[in-house]
C-alpha cells in the first residue's frame, strides 16, 4: 500500500520539483511515534556510552524532551573505529563479499526504509520539526532512491587498462579507502545519512558515523535496519554525540582513513586541521553557502516569485544551498518584492504534523536565537523589513517568514549564512554587475538564474563560481548528479559517479609480459 502511494507520488515530485506534492496522497501521521532505539550502535550491537552519559533530544515544535540518548565520547569512537577496522581486515566477510552482494544489501536496506517510510517520516518530523508532508513525500523517497542508485554502482565501478610503454599489462583497481568517519548535520538527518552511506558502502568501505546531536533518532532506527538486512558486524557504526567530543575524536583519529563532513564552514576548518595534524586522512567537506538567485527582467514573474520563495524558505530556510541572495533586475524589482512579500505572508507556519503546514519550527534554541540576531542586525544596518521579523508562536522555535528589501552587499545579512526563513532581496541593473556581485562571497555552493533568454542564461551560468547552477528551477537534485562546493563551500563532490571517487583509492598494477613463449 505504502509503496503504491510513494510510487504514485514520485513522478509528480520529479516533474514539479520538490515543493509540490499532493497532500491528499499522504496518510495521516501518528504524532507520537514510539522510540525504539536510543543507544550507540557499534558492531551491530546496542551499547551504552562508556561513561554512561546521555543527552536529551528535543521536539523543536514544543521545546519538550523526546527522550534521552546515549552520548558517545572519545572512548566510544575508539571502540567503533576498532570494530570498523576489524570489519575491514583482509579476509573479513565484508572484504570477501561479492561486489554484487554489497549492492544487494544496499537494495535491501532501501526496501526496508521504504517499508517503514511512514514511521521514519514521523520520527524525522518529531525530532527535526520539518513538516510531515515533506518528510514523507520528499525526504523518505529521496533517501530510498539514493541508496538504490548506489546499490547499482557496487559492481560497476570499474578500473581501466592502460597502454603504458614496454611489454607490460597495466591496470587500475578501484579499492575502498578503508574506515570512513562521517559527520552529518541535522537539517536533513536521513538524507545526509543516505548521501554518505550509499557511496561508502557501494565501494566496500566501513563506516563510523556521528549523527547530529539535535536529530539522532532516525539514524538509530536505520541502524536497526542495517542489522536486519544482513550487513556484517562493524561495517556500519552509528554514534550520537557532540561535535567537540565525538566529532573531534573522529576527525583526529589515527586509524580513520577518510572523513566526510557536512555542516558549517567553521567546523569544516577544524576537520581539515585535525586531518592535517594527525594522519593526513582524506577529507571531503560539504559546507555552507550564500547562494545567489538571479532574476532577469524577462523571467516569468509568477513562476520566479514562487521558485525564489521555495529556494529560500524550503526546510525552514535550513538548507546549505538556500537561495539566500535574491538579485532582481531593476525594472521588475518593485513588483517582485511586492509579490514575494505577499507570498511570504501566505506561508503556513505551524504544527509540523498538520498536512497543511509549509513551515515548522527551527531545529533548536541556538539556531532560533541566531536567526533572530540576524533579523535585528538587518534592521540595524538599514535593510527594509517588508514582513515578518518576529517569533511566530509562544512555544517551540517558530519564526515568521521574513523578507528584507533594499539589502546592500556589505550588510551582515548579505554576507553570512542565516540558515533560517529570512529572505534578502537586492536590486541590480546589468548582467556584468550582477555576476561580479554574485561571485563576491567566500562561498560557492549553488546559484540560479531565471530568464527566457538562453544566451543570458548561459552567460550567467558559465560565469558563476558555484558547484551547482539551476536555470529556471531551484533545489532540483538527483542521486545521479554531483553536488558540492567551490571555494569555502567545500571540497569534493557527493552524489553521482563523481561521489564514488572520494571513497576510492586507485591502485595501479603493472605486470611484466614476457615477449616470447619459452
Ligand atoms: P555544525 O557544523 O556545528 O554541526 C554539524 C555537525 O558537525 C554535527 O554533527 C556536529 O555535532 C558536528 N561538529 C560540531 N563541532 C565539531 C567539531 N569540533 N569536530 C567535529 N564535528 C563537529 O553546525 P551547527 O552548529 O549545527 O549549525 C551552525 C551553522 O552551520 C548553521 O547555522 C548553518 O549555517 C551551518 N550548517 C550547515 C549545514 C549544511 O548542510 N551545510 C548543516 C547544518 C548547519
Ligand atoms: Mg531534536
Amino acid at each position: 500500500m505504502l509503496r503504491t502511494v510513494v510510487s504514485r507520488l514520485l513522478p509528480r515530485l520529479n516533474r514539479l520539483s520538490v515543493c509540490h506534492y499532493s497532500a491528499a496522497a499522504i496518510p495521516a501521521p501518528n504524532t507520537q511515534p514510539e522510540i525504539h532505539y536510543n543507544k550507540l550502535f557499534i558492531n551491530n550491537q546496542w551499547q551504552d556510552a562508556a561513561n554512561k552519559k546521555t543527552f536529551p533530544t528535543i521536539n523543536p515544535a514544543t521545546g519538550e524532551v523526546i527522550c534521552e540518548v546515549a552520548e558517545a565520547d572519545k572512548k566510544d569512537v575508539d571502540k567503533a573505529v576498532k570494530a570498523a577496522r576489524d570489519a575491514f581486515r583482509l579476509g573479513s566477510p565484508w572484504r570477501l563479499m561479492d561486489a554484487s552482494h554489497r549492492g544487494l544489501l544496499l537494495h535491501r536496506l532501501a526496501d526496508a526504509i521504504e517499508r517503514d517510510s511512514a514511521y521514519l517520516a514521523e520520527l524525522e518530523t518529531l525530532d527535526n520539526g520539518k513538516p510531515y508532508a515533506i518528510s514523507y513525500s520528499v525526504d523518505l523517497p529521496t533517501v530510498v532512491k539514493c541508496l538504490r542508485y548506489y546499490a547499482g554502482w557496487a559492481d560497476k565501478w570499474e578500473g581501466k587498462t592502460i597502454p603504458i610503454d614496454g611489454n607490460y599489462f597495466c591496470y587500475t583497481r578501484h579499492e575502498p579507502v578503508g574506515v570512513c568517519g562521517q559527520i552529518i548535520p541535522w537539517n536533513f538527518p536521513l538524507l545526509m545519512l543516505a548521501w554518505k552511506l550509499g557511496p561508502a558502502l557501494a565501494t566496500g568501505n566501513t563506516v563510523v558515523m556521528k549523527v547530529a546531536e539535535q536529530t539522532p533518532l532516525t539514524a538509530l532506527y536505520v541502524a536497526s535496519l542495517i542489522k536486519e538486512v544482513g550487513f556484517p558486524e562493524g561495517v556500519v557504526n552509528i554514534l550520537p554525540g557532540m561535535g567537540p567530543t565525538a566529532g573531534a575524536a573522529i576527525a583526529g583519529h589515527m586509524d580513520v582513513d577518510k572523513v566526510a563532513f557536512t555542516g558549517s564552514t567553521e567546523v569544516g576548518h577544524l576537520i581539515q586541521q585535525a586531518a592535517g595534524k594527525t594522519n593526513l586522512k582524506r577529507v571531503t567537506l560539504e559546507l555552507g553557502g550564500k547562494s545567489p538567485n538571479i532574476i532577469l527582467s524577462d523571467a516569468d514573474m509568477e513562476y520566479a516569485v514562487e521558485q525564489s520563495h521555495f529556494a529560500l524558505f524550503f526546510n525552514q530556510g535550513q538548507c546549505c544551498c538556500a537561495g539566500s541572495r535574491t538579485y532582481v533586475q531593476a525594472d521588475i524589482y518593485d513588483e517582485f518584492v511586492e509579490r514575494s512579500v505577499e507570498r511570504a505572508k501566505k506561508r503556513v507556519v505551524g504544527n509540523p504534523f498538520d498536512l497543511k503546514t509549509e513551515q515548522g519550527p527551527q531545529v533548536d534554541q541556538e539556531q532560533f536565537n541566531k536567526i533572530l540576531g540576524y533579523i535585528s542586525s538587518g534592521k540595524k544596518e538599514g535593510a527594509k523589513l517588508m514582513c515578518g521579523g518576529e517569533v511566530a508562536a509562544d512555544r517551540g522555535y517558530f519564526i515568521q517568514p521574513t523578507v528584507f528589501g533594499d539589502v546592500k552587499d556589505n550588510m551582515t545579512i548579505a554576507r553570512e549564512e542565516i540558515f533560517g526563513p529570512v529572505m534578502q532581496i537586492f536590486k541590480f541593473k546589468s548582467l556584468e554587475e550582477v555576476l561580479t556581485r554574485a561571485n563576491d562571497t567566500q562561498y560557492g555552493l549553488a546559484a540560479a538564474v531565471f530568464t527566457k533568454d538562453l544566451d543570458k542564461a548561459n552567460y550567467i551560468s558559465n560565469g558563476l563560481r558555484a558547484g551547482t547552477v539551476w536555470i529556471n528551477c531551484y533545489d532540483v537534485f538527483g542521486a545521479q548528479a554531483p553536488f558540492g562546493g567551490y571555494k569555502a563551500s567545500g571540497n569534493g563532490r557527493e552524489l553521482g559517479e563523481y561521489g564514488l571517487e572520494n571513497y576510492t583509492e586507485v591502485k595501479t598494477v603493472t605486470i611484466k609480459v614476457p615477449q616470447k613463449n619459452s
